[in-house]
C-alpha cells in the first residue's frame, strides 16, 4: 500500500476512534438517565425500556466497532495490513478509507 494511504487511513481510524468514544461516552449517560424507574406509568416505562434496548444495541455496536478500530490502528503499519484474510487480495484503498477496520474484500465480505 502506498504510504499517502496508509497515512490517510491512520488519520480515518484515529479520527473514527475519537468520534465514537465521544459516542460511547454519550450513549452511556443516555442509558443511564432511561434506566427503568419504577415511579413511571407503565406505558412510559414500557417506552423507556424500548429506548434504552435500542441504545445498548447501538451501544454495544459501537463498542464492539471501536475494537475492531483500535486494532486496525495496532495493524496499520504492518505489511498485511489491507490484505484480505480470505483471499488474500488487496482491500481496495476507497473501502478501507471509509470502513478501516475491514479485513475482508467485499467480495468475501459478502460470501461469508
Ligand atoms: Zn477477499
Amino acid at each position: 500500500m502506498e504510504e499517502t494511504n496508509k497515512n490517510i487511513i491512520k488519520e480515518q481510524i484515529i479520527t473514527d476512534i475519537k468520534s465514537l468514544k465521544k459516542q460511547i461516552e454519550m450513549l452511556k449517560d443516555k442509558a443511564a438517565l432511561t434506566a427503568p424507574d419504577c415511579s413511571r406509568c407503565d406505558l412510559e416505562r414500557s417506552e423507556a425500556l424500548l429506548d434504552a434496548e435500542i441504545m445498548n444495541k447501538i451501544l454495544n455496536e459501537s463498542i464492539a466497532r471501536l475494537a475492531r478500530l483500535e486494532y486496525a490502528l495496532s495493524q496499520v503499519d504492518s505489511p498485511d495490513f489491507g490484505i484480505c484474510i480470505e483471499c488474500e487480495n488487496d482491500i481496495p484503498v476507497e473501502r478501507l478509507k471509509i470502513r478501516p477496520e475491514s479485513v475482508r474484500c467485499v467480495a468475501c465480505e459478502n460470501a461469508k
